[in-house]
């Protein structure tokens, strides 16, 4: 199969995810183009997305600025995937409970920001992922704590709190799957 893949780009860990999706693309011997998005017009082309860890409320300003936040929420509306971590996930929920973030509400979640494991900013776990048969050593920095879910499938916890979930096309974590060498998080988002 011939893809085309888009990563927002406009802040954060874009290249890390553009080599993880065409890492997933190549072991299924699918092709890729993999485009860094930081201009509307891109998203509509794509078949898949990633929106990256980062720094939610600058990815927040650029995209809102940029027209961008519309076609993500288009493309989720069409029911074509879109992985979304760490600030990526802040972004895409229903509520962030910070004024300076303008969500898109396309997982049904509330997060708190900067939360997850307050008394350490970064950490790492390994975590029984809901279709995946091994675990993914997951990697949280300034991790967003999910306080609340709606109509979601929780497909990992940690210390009891979700961490991974699935809204339709879009599954979202607190942590960062790019910034391991492990597509498993991606080949789940994508192709299942
Ligand atoms: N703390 C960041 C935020 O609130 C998210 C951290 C990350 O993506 N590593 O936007």
């Amino acid at each position: 199969m011939s893809l085309v893949a888009g990563v927002i780009g406009v802040q954060g860990n874009v290249s890390e995810h553009r080599d993880a999706i065409e890492r997933a693309c190549t072991a299924r011997g699918d092709d890729v183009v993999v485009h860094e998005i930081r201009t509307a017009g891109v998203v509509p082309d794509c078949d898949l997305l990633a929106m990256p860890g980062g720094e939610s409320t600058t990815i927040s300003r650029l995209i809102h600025r940029e027209g961008i936040d519309r076609e993500i929420i288009d493309h989720v509306e069409a029911g074509k995937p879109l992985l979304a971590t760490c600030a990526g996930l802040i972004v895409a929920a229903s509520d962030a409970q910070d004024d300076r973030v303008e969500t898109l509400n396309v997982v049904d979640v509330h997060v708190e920001r900067n939360a997850f494991g307050r008394q350490k900013d970064s950490f790492e776990a390994p975590l029984e992922i809901s279709g995946l048969e091994d675990p993914f050593h997951a990697v949280f920095i300034r991790a967003p704590l999910i306080d609340q879910v709606g109509d979601v499938e929780v497909l990992a916890t940690w210390d009891g709190r979700p961490v991974a979930v699935r809204d339709g096309p879009v599954v979202a974590t607190s942590f960062h799957p790019e910034l391991t060498d492990d597509d498993r998080i991606h080949a789940l988002a994508f192709f299942e």
